[in-house]
């Protein structure tokens, strides 16, 4: 007959316990044509149950053939026995089965998510079937709040939104009273009577008795077949247009699996999964919050070497003393002079900006009876300039200071408060004596406010604590002849902060030549210091990330167990979900797409978390605000791979469940 759409041969299914082989269905014949009412009678465990999961494709038989429509469903994969199952078979379960979590109109639209209609279409297919079964007046109401007869309706209309060629009824109302199980019987009539396929397991003969065709079937055998009226059956059967069946594999859509797992695995635990996450927020907030204090007072550090002289070399005499020093003199290095002066400005005439030269002595300086312990130095050239330094009050040295020698000083804020703590600036003008002489005051450098503990490393000096004296004028009114350096320290400010490192060699080069060899020189390059400095603390960052990864290896594993825990919980709604059409490739999506959801919402709240704290502790420290977007671009990453990784065994647990045994599952 051209109208068969179910074929069964030999069809067993046996399963082995211990030494016992139970054979539910031990050898069924059988063919169903399109568009009968079939019922299936039997005792308890007869073997009904097992025969209508394997007809709905939710289980495989253990021997025989089955074949729908010619197609034999023993030799084509899960994927597509489950689109098979979406597109081509409606379940109605005695125990309902529908979703606690979802309300009546997405319940009955549950098969439509995993048939690639489109979300704005299925509340509409759905709202259809709901006024088609009676229950119109529902829809948004939850399962918890429905009768038994309704809720057996929410579920007949969820077996016909994708119109399949078959209804499969197991019991389908076995739970109902007698009066709503006839009403449920008249709606299942009449959908026979729309030319649906119906096969129901009953074990109410008043039941049986309204289908065309019943079997019986006792210990995994048909004992009888009966139809009630042969030719009317005939008279029924209407052929449908044939169509080809269509494999065309249709999976959740993004949006559904971002839904579910915000809903199910976000929202449904609230709670819980904060707590979970919590290894995730730690990890990421530490991670973002130690990388930017990290990177942000690093770029202070270098700040402030640039606020003390930007691009800066210094050149320092080693100061050498009896022995050491006639042995210089003889081998023929004069120590710091002019020339080398010369010889630098000719050698770097690109990369120098400005240039200054120092002279330090030991004086003993005095304002009245009071002594003043501020160094002095003898100051020439761009001495300002290359130190960033500007005159608050008052004047610094002009050329007929140097020339004249005249006696001037210029102070630091800090000397100037030793001598007038209330009112430094009002010192101008004032003398000090120092070795002997009389030294107007003419000026006062404006304050610098360095924190000198942070740049320890880089041998910069309190710029406030000073006394500037011309050079010259120091030269002449201290010369002594002796084998002493003319000059104590160069300074150079180069163009830019590139040219640090190869104009350190050249200037290494041109004063090894002047200074005929002789080791008596250093050269100083406070940035450079700095990141060799920083480089050494790069230990601490490594730690952080170690930390990290540690939080966030047990917020995966947290993640990991709260998964296993929901497969065992929600392991009736993974059944339904697989009677519905899921395919285990869905289920495994599905759980994964909830585990990667957690870890990525604890990776943001981390990031929230960590830019909260940096924004306060860089406020009260003044370290500058760095939020690198590559720290937070790693963060999310590792947050999603941390779900994935974690998320994909109990994903996995989720998707092998079988089927029948999750339906059963209480
Ligand atoms: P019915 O629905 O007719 O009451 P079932 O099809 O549920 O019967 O069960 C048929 C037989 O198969 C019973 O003896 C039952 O105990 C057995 N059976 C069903 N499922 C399993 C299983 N997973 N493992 C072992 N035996 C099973
Ligand atoms: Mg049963």
């Amino acid at each position: 007959m051209d109208n068969i759409l179910i074929k069964i041969e030999q069809l067993k299914r046996h399963y082995i316990m211990g030494d016992n082989i139970v054979r539910a269905v031990d050898g069924i014949d059988l063919e169903i044509s399109r568009g009968e009412f079939l019922s299936i009678v039997g005792k308890s465990g007869s073997g009904k149950s097992t025969l209508m999961h394997i007809l709905g494709l939710l289980d495989i038989s253990t021997d025989g053939e089955f074949l729908i429509e010619g197609t034999n469903t023993g030799e084509i994969s899960d994927e597509k026995l489950s689109t098979l199952r979406n597109k081509y078979i409606g379940f109605v379960f005695q125990q309902f089965n529908l979703l606690s979590d979802l309300n009546v109109i997405e319940n009955i639209a549950l098969p439509l998510s995993y048939s690639a209609v489109l979300n704005e279409e299925r509340l509409e297919i759905a709202a259809h079937f709901a006024k088609k079964v009676g229950i119109s007046d529902r829809l948004y109401h939850m399962p918890s709040e429905l009768s038994g007869g309704q809720a057996q309706r929410v579920a007949i209309a969820r077996a016909l939104v994708n119109k399949p060629d078959i209804i499969l009824a197991d019991e389908p109302t076995g739970n109902l009273d007698s009066h709503t199980s006839s009403k449920i019987m008249d709606l299942i009539r009449m959908l026979h009577e729309q030319n649906n396929t119906i096969i129901m397991v009953t074990h109410d003969s008043a039941v049986a008795e309204q289908a065309d065709r019943t079997i019986t079937i006792s210990d995994g055998k048909i004992i009888s077949d009966k139809s009630k009226n042969a030719l009317s059956q005939k008279d029924m059967i209407k052929e449908r247009n044939k169509y080809e069946i269509s494999y065309e594999e249709n999976h959740l859509s993004l949006r559904d699996l971002l839904r579910i797992g915000i809903r199910e695995g976000l929202a449904a635990h609230k709670t819980r999964t904060l707590l979970t996450m919590l290894g995730i927020i730690i990890g990421v907030s530490s991670v973002i919050a130690m990388s930017s204090f990290s990177i942000g007072s690093k770029k202070k550090q270098a700040n402030q070497i640039r606020a003390l002289g930007a691009n800066l070399v210094k050149i320092q005499d080693k100061k050498l003393e009896s022995e050491k020093l006639t042995s210089a003199r003889m081998e023929g290095s004069p120590g710091l002079s002019f020339r080398d002066l010369n010889c630098l400005k000719n050698n770097l005439k690109k990369e120098i900006k400005n240039l200054a030269y120092i002279r330090d002595i030991k004086m003993n300086v005095l304002y009245g009876e009071k002594r003043i312990n501020s160094k002095i130095m003898g100051v020439g050239g761009d001495y300002l300039q290359v130190n960033n330094l500007k005159i608050l009050k008052g004047r610094f040295f002009n050329t007929s200071d140097q020339e004249e020698s005249t006696p001037v000083v210029v102070l630091g804020m800090r000397t100037a408060e030793k001598i007038m703590a209330h009112a430094p600036q009002e010192t101008i003008g004032k003398k000090l004596l120092a070795g002997g002489a009389f030294y107007t005051i003419v000026g006062i450098l404006e304050e610098k406010n360095i924190d000198f503990k942070e740049l320890e490393a880089t041998d910069l000096k309190d710029p406030n604590d000073t006394i500037l004296i011309p050079f010259r004028t120091l030269v002449a009114r201290t010369a002594s002849i002796d084998l002493r350096s003319k000059i104590d320290e160069i300074q150079l400010q180069l163009i830019s902060e590139d040219l640090l490192y190869t104009a350190g060699k050249t200037i290494k080069r041109t004063l090894k030549a002047t200074h005929a060899e002789v080791d008596d020189f250093s050269i100083i390059i406070p940035m450079d210091l700095l990141k060799q400095k920083q480089q050494s603390q790069k230990l601490l960052d490594v730690l952080t990330i170690c930390i990290s990864s540690i939080a966030l290896i047990v917020g995966g594993i947290g993640i990991m167990n709260i998964m296993l825990a929901s497969v065992i919980e929600r392991i009736r709604e993974i059944g339904i979900r697989r009677a519905v059409g899921a395919s285990k490739h869905d289920i495994l999506f599905q759980f994964l797409s909830e585990a990667v959801i957690i870890s990525v919402s604890g990776g943001v709240l981390g990031i929230i978390l960590a830019a909260v704290g940096v924004i306060a502790v860089c406020l009260v420290f003044e370290i500058p605000i760095v939020f690198s977007p590559l720290m937070v671009i790693v963060a999310v990453f590792a947050a999603v791979i941390t779900g994935l990784i974690f998320g994909i065994y109990p994903a996995h647990q989720a998707a092998n469940q079988n089927p029948v045994e999750a339906l059963r599952y209480e």
